[in-house]
């Protein structure tokens, strides 16, 4: 039968390495116009960077939110990004907003852009954590890896800002690509921290076939290295792979010390290693803020 919600039940393909909560998963948009080269959403996603809004997307937002359990947690967005270019214009992520205050729903923002800044009214008022992407605080190397998304500068600018605000905001140090830009990792730690980060989530590079493509068009010069480590060293897990576990133990144990070392909680992201975790939850849902008043309560006022 034909999926006719928008606000679903998150399926990480029932990867035995997801330590996600229980979570409803939220996309405004199908496709994405940040054009990052290690996206694995484009390898299921048809046409994917062109970034459009979902087909009756308010209509289908209000039926959605009416069956959802109290506290149900949202994750906005996991395949795409709620805040791509034409959001300035569209303005649909924030009509979704609008409507997410008027229901007792917990809700986690994943972006890299800036444009969040917007609408921060909004996420106050709905208790939203804000999670920022962030894989280097080199903008030249960003404008490579990622080629339209916001700067890392404007990015830690809006942690700074949200923060400041009083709206709770991790970083999503994901992907850590061998080589490329796992040499600075302390230095954007201690900058989110004093954007006035709580939480950090991470993983390493896990390549699929459309993304490989990409990365090696952009850096030829990594391919061999590369290749190694993850087709002759590493191990294929679903449809991606994987370095070799000792390999990305190592990688994900150091970000873990210098969290913990700075006083950031720290997670991983899909890589087996729960016992590196220091939050109650890995993606940053514990952030998030319980609102009191029911939905019917609220809808009387
Ligand atoms: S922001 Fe996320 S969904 Fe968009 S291209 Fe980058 S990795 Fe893919």
């Amino acid at each position: 039968m034909r999926n006719t919600q928008l606000i679903r039940l998150f399926d990480p393909w029932r990867s035995s390495l997801c330590t996600c909560p229980i979570k409803y998963s939220f996309d405004p948009y199908t496709g994405c116009s940040h054009g990052c080269l290690y996206c694995y959403a484009s390898s299921y996603i048809r046409d994917f960077h062109n970034c459009r809004p979902k087909k009756k997307l308010i209509e289908m937002v209000k039926k959605d939110l009416v069956r959802l359990p109290e506290n149900s947690i949202i994750s906005m967005s996991n395949s795409s990004d709620p805040y791509p270019q034409i959001e300035k214009e569209l303005k649909l992520t924030r009509i979704c907003l609008e409507e997410f205050c008027k229901y007792p729903i917990r809700l986690l923002v994943v972006t890299k852009s800036d444009i969040v800044l917007r609408d921060i009214d909004l996420l106050r008022e709905v208790g939203a954590a804000v999670t920022i992407s962030i894989t280097t605080l080199d903008d030249s190397l960003a404008r490579k890896i990622e080629p339209s998304a916001p700067p890392p500068s404007k990015r830690i600018q809006a942690l700074a800002k949200m923060s400041e605000e009083g709206v709770n905001t991790g970083l999503r140090l994901d992907p850590i690509i061998p080589m490329l830009n796992d040499h600075d990792i302390r230095r954007l730690l201690a900058e989110a921290r004093d954007a006035g980060v709580k939480h950090v989530v991470s993983s390493t590079y896990k390549p699929r076939f459309d993304g490989w493509r990409r990365m090696i068009h952009v850096f030829p010069e990594l391919e061999e290295s590369l290749r190694k480590l993850y087709f002759v060293d590493g191990e294929r897990i679903g449809r991606s792979w994987y370095l070799a576990k000792n390999a990305r133990f190592k990688i994900m144990r150091e970000v873990a010390e210098e969290c913990a070392k700075i006083g950031l909680s720290f997670a991983t992201c899909r890589e087996g290693f729960p016992e590196l975790h220091s939050s109650p939850t890995c993606d940053g849902s514990h952030l998030t803020k319980i609102r009191q008043r029911s939905c019917k309560q609220y809808l009387r006022f």
